[in-house]
């Protein structure tokens, strides 16, 4: 299926869901990108900084880009002055230097924690208690131009359906816990990034707010 009308199918079932598409982007060239952008797409994601940097210095500039993929400390000036959100915050340390390239460029970026849900060491991410922990720092208090708006997770790669909803679903349980505990007067603490092409429509039964669709939209991703 043309992809064009593969973003037109995933926007009408999203909006019914209430969730948003990001569109994986991530070794797509770069006509496959104008394509859905041209089809209505603005949001997409990309796991490697020095392609996203590279793909949005040759794009529209009204494309909002999310890093979905693990950051190093020493890679985030090359995305702080353009990322829209960053689903994959796993240390404290990462939110530090996000705040301070943040502030040479005079803005506040968004950022969700991921969250480690999967039955896999492989993945990475916070543990609940880790969060929490990162949450109750005092030297999370005092970053001014970072926002957590949410949590992301990827569930285990599995057939296992009734595994991947559980995990899910704990996910969700432990982001309102979190929304009551920490964020009850931040409005902004709304996102639950969660499913990929596999697994979305698990993910969206278990409330997520936005999913992360690669190889279902572009196909196959072409090997670097
Ligand atoms: C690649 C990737 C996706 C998209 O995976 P598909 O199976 O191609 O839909 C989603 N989330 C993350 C974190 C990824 O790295």
């Amino acid at each position: 299926m043309p992809i064009e009308q593969k973003i037109l199918e995933y926007k009408a079932k999203l909006e019914r869901a209430g969730a948003q598409l990001i569109a994986v982007s991530k070794t797509q060239a770069i006509d496959a990108i104008q394509e859905a952008y041209n089809a209505g797409q603005r949001a997409f994601g990309e796991n490697m900084v020095q392609e996203m940097v590279e793909k949005q210095a040759l794009l529209p500039q009204d494309i909002q880009w999310h890093l979905i993929g693990h950051l190093q400390s020493n890679k985030v000036k090359y995305i702080a002055p353009f990322v829209h959100l960053i689903h994959s915050v796993d240390s404290l340390k990462l939110l530090i230097e996000i705040n301070k390239q943040a502030l040479k460029n005079k803005r506040v970026i968004d950022c969700l924690l991921q969250v480690h849900i999967a039955d896999e060491d492989t993945k990475f991410g916070l543990d609940f208690d880790e969060v929490v922990l990162l949450l109750t720092d005092e030297a999370f208090q005092s970053l001014d131009h970072v926002r957590i708006v949410g949590l992301m997770g990827i569930a285990t790669n599995t057939e296992n359906q009734n595994q991947i909803s559980e995990e899910f679903r704990e996910l969700k349980i432990f982001f309102k816990g979190l929304k009551e505990s920490f964020f009850s007067e931040k409005a902004y603490f709304t996102e639950l990034s969660m499913g990929m092409s596999s697994d979305f429509n698990l993910a969206l039964e278990q409330g997520s707010t936005m999913v992360r669709i690669g190889s279902d939209i572009f196909g196959h991703r072409p090997k670097k």
